[in-house]
């Protein structure tokens, strides 16, 4: 089965811990430590089609740095993750978007937009129309999730992944 580096970016508290432990050791981590930056191996099967995830779970300012040019540079594959109760957290991912690109000459390259904490629907700002609008605008899904319910949480490392297949 072929490697592929999957990159989880996003703002500090947005979940991308949760996730990436839901997808990699199917739990919930009600307090992971956001200091922490590591990555996970994982095998997943789309269509009778393998391969093995190295899922790096970026964390805290190390996104600001020079550090983000190595996980791009590294990356075959990025969950951009937001928070949909923060719009802050929507848009500090403009930046890493044009990043991508730019690095990467692609504007296909392959991505998902994803509005983490689904569950939270009382707490919303950030209506699902924006979060469409946005995927279409660059041309990747678009995926509610939520870690703590798991949802959605296979299906959005699955879509990266049949992306990063087919490319
Ligand atoms: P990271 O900084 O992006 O890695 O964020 P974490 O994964 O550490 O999560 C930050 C906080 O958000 C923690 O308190 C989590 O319990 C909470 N959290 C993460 N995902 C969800 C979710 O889907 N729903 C809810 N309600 N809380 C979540
Ligand atoms: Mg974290």
């Amino acid at each position: 089965a072929r490697d592929y580096n999957v990159v989880v970016l996003g703002s500090g508290g947005v979940g991308k811990s949760c996730l990436t432990a839901q997808f990699v050791q199917n739990v919930w981590i009600e307090s992971y430590d956001p200091t922490i930056e590591d990555s996970y191996r994982k095998h997943i099967r789309i269509n009778n089609r393998h391969a093995v995830l190295e899922i790096l779970d970026t964390a805290g300012t190390d996104q600001f740095t020079a550090f983000r040019e190595l996980y791009i540079r590294q990356g075959h594959g990025f969950l951009l993750v937001f928070s949909i109760t923060s719009m802050s957290s929507l848009r500090e991912l403009y930046d890493i978007y044009e990043e991508i690109i730019t690095q990467k000459r692609d504007n296909r390259f392959p991505m998902v937009l994803v509005g983490n904490k689904a569950d939270l629907e009382d707490d919303r700002v950030v209506d699902k129309s924006i979060g469409f609008r946005l995927s279409r605008e660059w041309g990747i899904p678009y995926y509610e999730t939520s870690a703590r319910r798991r949802t959605n949480v296979h299906e959005v490392f699955a879509e990266v992944t049949a992306r990063m297949m087919d490319r």
